[in-house]
């Protein structure tokens, strides 16, 4: 039976003891005692590698390596473990999609579509790929809400439309697009669709399945995993039409100075010795995520996203640019730089972010150079809500 329990949530999360009030879980989660404990007894306990050796620590190692692989397969429904690929995250899953994918089928004229709100990681690997094959980056502008807006998308998909770059979840105002409708009238003009799934994983686990979702990517360090670890799922048939993208041990069958042949999917990805403690640690951490309510404890963390909200509103000059029942709580105060804030509220060992957000476009769209972001994760507490507030009035206060 899964369940939530806030307290019982909060204990597994040692880190909570020195970062008290952390509110920066959009950049990255905290870990849960059960990734640290089956990280270090793979390194105290075991250490072989994976996929080479035949001794008993290497076997049992590529067993847990390959049940990881089964659990992300369950945690987004894919039909198959071998569409799962592990990547060091979100950023070089998009990459290799883009290269290995995009590179090879784009010509001159051909266009890339990506909405506003994208962080660089669903911008930059697209910008990079037009450079190199001529093709041409298009926006998918944003509606009043800051979402990619899905009546211009519909004007803007032409047969020149090879992809369509979009994220689940912005990280910045946590608002979400119709991503099933803008699956659907991309497929209808043949378009692949490439999703950022960097924050939207955490929050609503997709069913790529029912998604009809072309390539889908997430770092597991915000899913409370370890860091230099993500996953890109694609379709079969997609990942069987891609060349590999790096070479060397692991992802080929046969070598010589002639050449050599590739593995099948997905190790013909995942070249070289992979991180393996890390892959690991990912499959004990969502074995415990497993036996929790993550509905409940989405809107858990939501409610206090929403009552931060609240408080905040009765400050004068706050400006907020969350979506409607979001995690995440992207605010500025007039007249104050986000930056200056943001240094007073740490010193008061309050942790959120500052900044661009890795999303310049979406600022840009937005007409503001940085905003303050608090995110809110299960494993905060209302009294989390009430130290970002205090020391919120006591920063302008410094500042005025
Ligand atoms: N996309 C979004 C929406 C993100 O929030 C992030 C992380 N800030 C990324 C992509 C990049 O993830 P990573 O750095 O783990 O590759």
């Amino acid at each position: 039976m899964k369940s939530f329990d806030p307290t019982a949530f909060r204990h597994q999360f040692p880190a909570l003891h020195q970062a008290g009030c952390y509110l920066d879980s959009a950049a990255t989660a905290l870990k849960p005692l059960t990734l640290v404990q089956a990280t270090g007894e793979y390194y105290a306990h075991n250490g072989a590698t994976v996929h080479r050796s035949a001794h008993s620590a290497a076997q049992n190692a590529t067993d847990r390596f390959e049940s990881a692989r089964e659990s992300v397969r369950e945690l987004i429904n894919a039909a198959s473990h071998q569409q799962i690929v592990w990547t060091k995250g979100t950023t070089e899953a998009i990459n290799l999609v883009a290269q290995s994918y995009a590179r090879p089928r784009l010509k001159a004229g051909d266009e890339i579509l990506v909405s506003e709100s994208e962080h660089h990681s669903n911008l930059i690997p697209w910008l990079m790929v037009a450079q190199q094959t001529g093709a041409t980056v298009i926006k998918l502008p944003l509606d009043q809400r800051y979402l990619p807006d899905l009546t211009q998308l519909e004007q803007l998909l032409t047969g020149k439309t090879k992809i369509l770059a979009i994220g689940h979840m912005s990280n910045v105002t946590g608002g979400c697009p119709d991503l099933k409708l803008a699956i659907e009238l991309a497929h209808k003009n043949g378009t692949i669709v490439v999703v950022d799934g960097a924050q939207g994983v955490v929050h609503s686990p997709p069913d790529v399945q029912q998604l009809d979702v072309d390539f889908y990517a997430f770092s597991a360090h915000k899913l409370y995993g370890p860091t230099g670890i993500g996953v890109l799922y694609g379709k079969s048939t997609l990942l069987a039409e891609m060349a590999p993208w790096q070479g060397g041990g692991k992802m080929l069958t046969q070598a010589s100075f002639d050449g050599f042949e590739a593995q099948s999917v997905p190790e013909c990805f995942e070249a070289g010795t992979p991180n393996i403690a890390g892959v690991i640690g990912f499959g004990a951490t969502l074995s415990w995520l497993n036996t929790q309510d993550i509905v409940q404890a989405e809107h858990y963390a939501c409610s206090l996203a929403q009552l931060a909200y609240e408080k905040l509103a009765t400050i004068p000059g706050f400006i907020s640019y969350r979506a409607q029942n979001s995690s995440l709580l992207a605010f500025n105060i007039a007249g104050f730089h986000h930056s200056d804030i943001a240094t007073l509220l740490s010193e008061q060992g309050v942790a959120i972010r500052s900044g661009q957000h890795c999303a310049q476009p979406l600022l840009d769209a937005i007409g503001v150079s940085g905003t303050l972001r608090a995110s809110f994760a299960p494993y905060n507490q209302p009294d989390d809500v009430d130290k970002l507030y205090q020391s919120l009035i006591r920063a302008l206060s410094l500042l005025e």
